[in-house]
């Protein structure tokens, strides 16, 4: 088959994971006689620099033209004293509108040789974690109504946080096929008991429950859900939640998996055009030394396979050979423990398809 993915180097390590990560596709190309096409496309920094502007009108056609859009990550000190509109971050923002994503996965796995490097005691790790927290991306307090206006104790900055029934419905539709291919378990995450838009959101997740009756359901209080991550992760198959509540819990999620470097996401929206990408940033400290853990972009690749283009063979193969390496005791610096062998970007990367 033939897909044609756009690609979004962006700043700092970016262009060094996805450098590694195409390597793995053509791989997986190679293996399984797919064509895969890469355009590279320019958005954060990198376009500022170029255009003047973090997200060129000719990046948002190129990603709408292509079957998938693979990013590494934008931003760097660079460009930080820029004025919020034109900051790399907001072409972030920008992509995952103009594609109209509204529903973000974050996986949060713990593996196996990785148990070292999770923060919580072994008899809560248990067996292992391996949860997916389903964000919802478009709505919610990050896109509401903002502003500034006289209070009661002086100036008062306000945001508001307001869900509507369809949007609603969409994320959690999302999760409930998501929990179906999983543990068949959802927990719905709100603040039902303080807010009216959580009350309107757990309405439309009772009402859509009906048509998934193979998928257990329960609802917690987020500030519960923050409490129980912490104390008893291994309850947890697929979360969905909010946009603020997700960015949230899905970073508490992925700490206590260890490593920011191990950790893919996929954005996904009403099509199988999708954009996968690792939740770190651009790592301005580490870029261009060779030392990024390319491993949470190759993952995001292996995302991309499952969920945009129905290849969950090709995926596993990717996601094993992610743990072979890593039980072979290669790591990268930021999950290197006493005993590993230390390698670069570019090792990782080869050792990964080496062992595909
Ligand atoms: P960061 O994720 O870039 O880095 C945090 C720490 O983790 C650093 O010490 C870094 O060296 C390390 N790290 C991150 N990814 C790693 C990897 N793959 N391998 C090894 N170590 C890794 O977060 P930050 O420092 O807060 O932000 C740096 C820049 O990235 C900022 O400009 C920020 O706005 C931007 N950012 C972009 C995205 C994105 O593009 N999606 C996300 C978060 C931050």
């Amino acid at each position: 088959m033939n897909f044609r993915i756009a690609t979004i180097p962006g700043d700092g390590i970016g262009p060094e994971v996805i450098k590694e990560t195409i390597q793995v596709l053509e791989k997986i190309g190679e293996m399984f006689t797919h064509t895969f096409t890469f355009t590279e496309v320019l958005m954060g920094g990198c376009a500022i620099d170029a255009t003047g502007h973090p997200l060129p009108q000719e990046t948002i056609d190129e990603c709408k033209k292509s079957d998938s859009v693979l990013l590494g990550a934008v931003g760097g000190p660079k460009w930080d004293t820029l004025p919020g509109h034109l900051r790399p971050e907001t072409g972030l923002l920008g992509i995952r509108g103009a594609l109209e994503l509204f529903s973000n996965l974050r996986p949060a796995v713990l593996h196996e040789a990785l148990r070292d490097a999770c923060p919580l005691k072994p008899e809560i790790i248990g067996e292992g974690i391996d949860i997916c927290v389903v964000r919802e991306l478009t709505g919610g307090m990050y896109f509401g109504e903002r502003g500034r206006r006289p209070g009661k104790m002086g100036e008062e900055g306000y945001d508001t946080e307001a869900y509507s029934v369809g949007e609603v419905e969409r994320i959690v539709r999302n999760a409930f096929e998501i929990a179906q291919k999983r543990g068949k378990k959802l927990t719905s995450v709100d603040k039902a008991n303080v807010l009216e838009s959580s009350r309107v959101w757990r309405e439309v997740v009772i009402e859509v429950a009906k048509d998934y009756p193979d998928v257990t359901l329960e609802h917690m209080l987020v500030d519960n859900a923050a409490m129980q991550l912490v104390r008893n992760p291994r309850q947890f198959d697929v979360m969905v939640t909010t946009n603020m509540f997700g960015d949230i819990l899905s970073d508490e999620a992925s700490m206590i998996t260890g490593s920011i470097g191990m950790l893919p996401s996929a954005s996904l929206g009403a099509t199988k055009l999708g954009m996968y990408e690792p939740i770190h940033g651009s790592a301005p400290d580490i870029a261009g030394q060779n030392k990024a853990n390319p491993i949470a972009t190759i993952l995001s690749a292996a995302m991309m396979l499952r969920y945009s283009f129905d290849l969950e063979k090709e995926a596993q193969v990717i996601e094993d050979a992610v743990t072979k390496v890593l039980s072979q005791n290669y790591r990268t610096g930021d999950i290197m423990s006493k005993g590993m062998t230390l390698v670069g970007t570019t090792e990782m990367g080869q050792l990964i398809i080496q062992n595909m």
